[in-house]
């Protein structure tokens, strides 16, 4: 892009702006100009006001105007983040490459390109990430184009990465699971073929449609392809369309091999479907241009083995409030929240990934209880070790900036800095090593600090704590950071012998200035000073009056020139000062070039290593995970749990935790409760008044089954867990939705994947099915599934239900069990008492409920008489429901 040189240096040519914008159709330009990054034309006026930005119109080369507004370059990281992460857009950035000149060395104009293009998913600087959140850019591949009548086996490729720490996975999903695969994923920007986009625009074509769902109403679900919808759902999710060639399974096998070839010796890419490998490249493809060509370091791809963990469905994903709050939405009110007291970004994030995909393997979960119960039983080495891990920085994000060439000296410390914890952490324990269980030896063992790294780099840098502008430094660090204003004083002068040189040659230079500048201080006063930097290079600047002193002392030496006067100031070239200024610029000059091959050489050897760093890392972030297990526990009375594999549980004085602690803010005791899940009594049938605690029941004891999976204790007062495959339930979305159709609607599609997926070895809560339809469908359909369950699937289950007539219905089935809530009544009133106990909770207590909320007496006598014609057994609804179960009974 070559532009000829306008009387500004600021003027940019209109065309080249044009062209880039042509290219990047989907982008918002921000091009450099000189300090500052400016809009242009349509880009201003949509932008200039969402930015807080003054638009304006400004003369352009070729003498047009046009709409224009800008910003200075150090506010770019804010507007940038305005951009992508509030406005949701992609911004490329159009900035200066350098002069261009002509053979005699004249310069023609400033040459501009796309360095990069930043969007939500391909970010990898800590300014525009969440620091306990994975940045997930996930490719979607599905096998068909026809999605509408696909069936829900159809295969899709899904390939995700997080590109801020380099961890790529692969999995083959069947269209039945890409919602429980996208809820566990959580992806920040999804990829899909081109042909989805088309696919998309003719089923918005249809105003209607698009009217509906702007109101955040349910769409007719048959104008979406299966994908679209549930990728829709999530407005703060970012699609990005690329094209199908890019979606090349053999180029990802080869080029991910070439990629890694250097790293990891035994790279095994057989493993993956070539659906999922396609897939795979989209995002190789994607990340090379939005990074502008520079390579990512890649990690190890890892298969996503369903076997291996605890499947949790997306409904009870959301029903259980694992990542996120049903009604607000926010981290802070989920159990995420609450076990979150990490004290690494790492850890954090890893958590968020272990809840979502707990473990299946028995032994794996008894090797984490194993680590939390050792710091449980120590908790001076638990504190000590959580004193330490706060000190680590995100080391993995920093390797990956040095790897994609947009990493800077802090980055090494933070990496060096983070090594050197490792080391710590390891020599507290140095006496105790062969007392330790072994899972806490390996995991220790697999911190390993690099020490002939941390050794070199700690050889090759100052004091990089004086880094650090917040450090009171004394007089050498100062030195040193005056330099570093410079542009160096980065890297220790011992180093190397020829930059031990050049630092001395520097000191002897800045000396003979000092001289030089006493000299002419005593020929002309204060006011005069030496020059090295533009626009006026190696010049004596003076004050005009003493300025004459100057010229009369060097009128015989003949060294003295004028070079440009203004009415205060005279500037000359004195000879001796020009050496030394010239000397002086080509020292520095040569010291920052070998200080930048220092850096390079290091930054090689760190990603030479950036596999086991990585490994290490990994393990410093499990290390902080287990140990605010074991923190957790000693703070909230938590248990270590059993875990069995014959498919019983049992929970003894079992408390949700996140209700517990929000009731505990209010001085609110929570109510403990049992609960055994086994032979004889699988199923549970609870029933009870509306606020009686039935759903807080269901929902804690699936809570406890997540939480020992992921190798957790739990709170309860004995817990033995029955190793599962699968948590599914049915609960509360009801209560979410505005419409009573697609209300049942939702309840059935999630009982039908209930049905469908359950194994004996899993969890099943249901709460109030049936709610959305007629009392007697409602009723028939929950004797329906209830017997489903105790006779073919034969799962663990707890449901819970308003209808005590269920409960009479199903009395007879071999495995269940009645339960029910209760409140306490006296002459003064009544109240709740949260205790799950034996029986069937018979009267309806919500007339009661009702005369406590203020309904007038009169309504509620008439309510009375009601209900009591009701359970004479003479009403229609009594009757109907008499013969729906003896036609179930028959
Ligand atoms: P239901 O499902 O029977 O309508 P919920 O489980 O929603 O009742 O409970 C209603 C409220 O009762 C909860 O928000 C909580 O404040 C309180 N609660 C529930 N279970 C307990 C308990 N075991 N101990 C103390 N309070 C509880």
């Amino acid at each position: 892009a070559l532009e000829l040189k306008q009387k500004t240096s600021g003027s940019i040519v209109l065309d080249t702006v044009r062209e880039y914008t042509k290219q990047h159709p989907q982008c918002v330009l921000l091009v450099q100009v000189g300090d500052f990054y400016e809009l242009y034309e349509g880009h201003a006026s949509s932008y200039a006001s969402l930015l807080d930005l003054k638009l304006t119109r400004k003369k352009v080369a070729n003498g047009q105007v046009v709409d224009f507004a800008g910003f200075p370059s150090r506010s770019l990281d804010r507007y940038v983040d305005m951009l992508v992460n509030r406005l949701g857009c992609r911004v490329a950035l159009c900035e200066q490459l350098g002069n261009i000149a002509s053979q005699d060395g004249t310069v023609l104009g400033m040459e501009r390109g796309i360095t990069r293009i930043i969007t939500p998913g391909t970010v990898i600087e800590d300014r525009y990430l969440t620091a306990h959140a994975y940045n997930y850019l996930l490719a979607v591949l599905p096998t068909t184009t026809d999605l509408k009548t696909a069936g829900l086996t159809t295969p899709i490729g899904l390939a995700w990465v997080d590109l801020s720490v380099g961890e790529l996975k692969f999995q083959q999903s069947t269209l039945q699971a890409f919602k429980d695969d996208i809820t566990r994923i959580c992806p920040r920007e999804v990829i899909l073929p081109q042909w989805m986009e088309q696919e998309q625009l003719l089923t918005n074509s249809g105003t209607d449609t698009l009217s509906k769902f702007d109101d955040g109403l349910l769409v007719d679900q048959d104008l979406y392809d299966p994908i679209t919808r549930i990728l829709t759902s999530d407005p703060s999710l970012f699609v990005t369309y690329q094209p199908e060639v890019n979606f090349d399974a053999a180029l990802c096998r080869s080029t991910l091999e070439s990629m890694m070839a250097d790293i990891h010796e035994n790279l095994a890419l057989d493993v993956f479907s070539d659906q999922s490998l396609a897939a795979g490249m989209a995002l190789l493809h994607y990340i090379d241009k939005t990074h502008a060509g520079r390579r990512p370091r890649l990690l190890q791809p890892s298969p996503f083995i369903a076997e291996d963990t605890l499947r949790i469905d997306s409904a009870a994903m959301t029903s259980l409030e694992l990542l996120k709050g049903l009604k607000d939405g926010r981290r802070q009110s989920s159990l995420l929240g609450m076990l979150d007291r990490t004290t690494t970004s790492a850890g954090s994030r890893l958590l968020s990934q272990w809840l979502s995909c707990p473990l299946g393997s028995h032994q794996a979960i008894q090797n984490r209880l194993d680590i939390v119960d050792y710091f449980y039983k120590d908790p001076y080495t638990m504190d000590g070790m959580r004193y330490l891990l706060k000190q680590t920085t995100d080391a993995q994000r920093a390797l990956q900036r040095l790897a994609m060439r947009r990493g800077q000296y802090s980055d090494l410390y933070e990496i060096n800095h983070t090594l050197n914890i490792m080391k710590s952490i390891r020599q507290t324990f140095q006496h105790a090593y062969t007392s330790l269980p072994a899972p806490v030896a390996a995991l220790l063992a697999a911190l390993d600090p690099h020490e002939p790294l941390i050794d070199n780099i700690q050889h090759a840098f100052v004091d990089q704590n004086s880094m650090d502008d917040d450090i009171v430094m004394d007089d050498g660090a100062e030195d040193s950071l005056d330099d570093r204003q410079n542009g160096y004083g980065y890297v220790n002068p011992g180093y190397s012998a020829q930059l031990l040189q050049l630092h001395d040659n520097l000191k002897h230079l800045q000396q003979s200035k000092a001289e030089l500048q006493d000299e002419l201080r005593s020929i002309c006063g204060r006011s005069v000073a030496l020059i090295s930097q533009a626009p006026y290079r190696h010049v004596v600047e003076v004050n005009a009056t003493p300025s004459k002193k100057l010229e009369s002392h060097y009128q015989h030496q003949g060294t003295l020139t004028l070079v440009h006067q203004t009415k205060g100031k005279r500037r000359y070239h004195l000879s001796s000062w020009t050496d030394i200024s010239i000397q002086l610029d080509d020292t520095m000059a040569h010291i920052m070039d070998i200080e930048a091959k220092v850096f390079e050489q290091i930054v090689a050897q760190l990603l030479a290593e950036s596999h086991t760093i990585v490994r290490s890392c990994h393990a410093l972030a499990r290390l902080d995970i287990l140990t605010t297990f074991a923190w957790l526990a000693k703070q909230n009375d938590w248990i270590r749990p059993g875990i069995n594999t014959n498919q019983g549980t049992t929970i003894e004085g079992g408390r949700h935790p996140v209700v517990e602690a929000h009731l505990a803010k209010k001085g609110r005791p929570f109510t403990r409760n049992d609960c055994e899940l086994k032979e004889d009594h699988r199923l549970w049938l609870l029933t009870g008044p509306n606020m009686g605690g039935k759903s807080t029941f269901l929902r804690q004891n699936a809570i406890i089954t997540v939480m020992a999976h992921m190798g957790s204790f739990v709170p309860a007062r004995q817990a033995d867990i029955g190793l599962t495959d699968w948590v599914f339930s049915r609960v509360g979305a009801a209560d979410n939705l505005a419409q009573d159709q697609s209300t049942f609607m939702v309840e059935m599609t999630e009982t039908a994947t209930i049905l469908k997926h359950a194994t004996p070895k899993s969890l099943v809560i249901m709460d109030e099915v049936g709610r959305g339809t007629s009392t007697a469908d409602g009723f028939a359909l929950a004797y329906a599934i209830l017997d489903d369950l105790n006779r073919r699937i034969q799962c663990r289950t707890l449901f819970a239900t308003h209808y005590h007539e269920l409960a009479d219905a199903v009395g007879t089935f071999e495995n269940l069990k009645c339960f029910k809530t209760d409140v306490y009544e006296d002459s003064l009133g009544f109240s709740f008492l949260h205790r799950v106990e034996p029986g069937v909770c018979r009267l309806s207590h919500g007339l009661k409920v009702a005369q406590v909320a203020g309904l007038p007496s009169s309504v509620i006598d008439v309510a009375q008489s009601v209900w009591s014609s009701l359970n004479s057994g003479s009403s229609f609804l009594a009757k109907e429901l008499q013969s729906t179960k003896d036609n179930m009974d028959r």
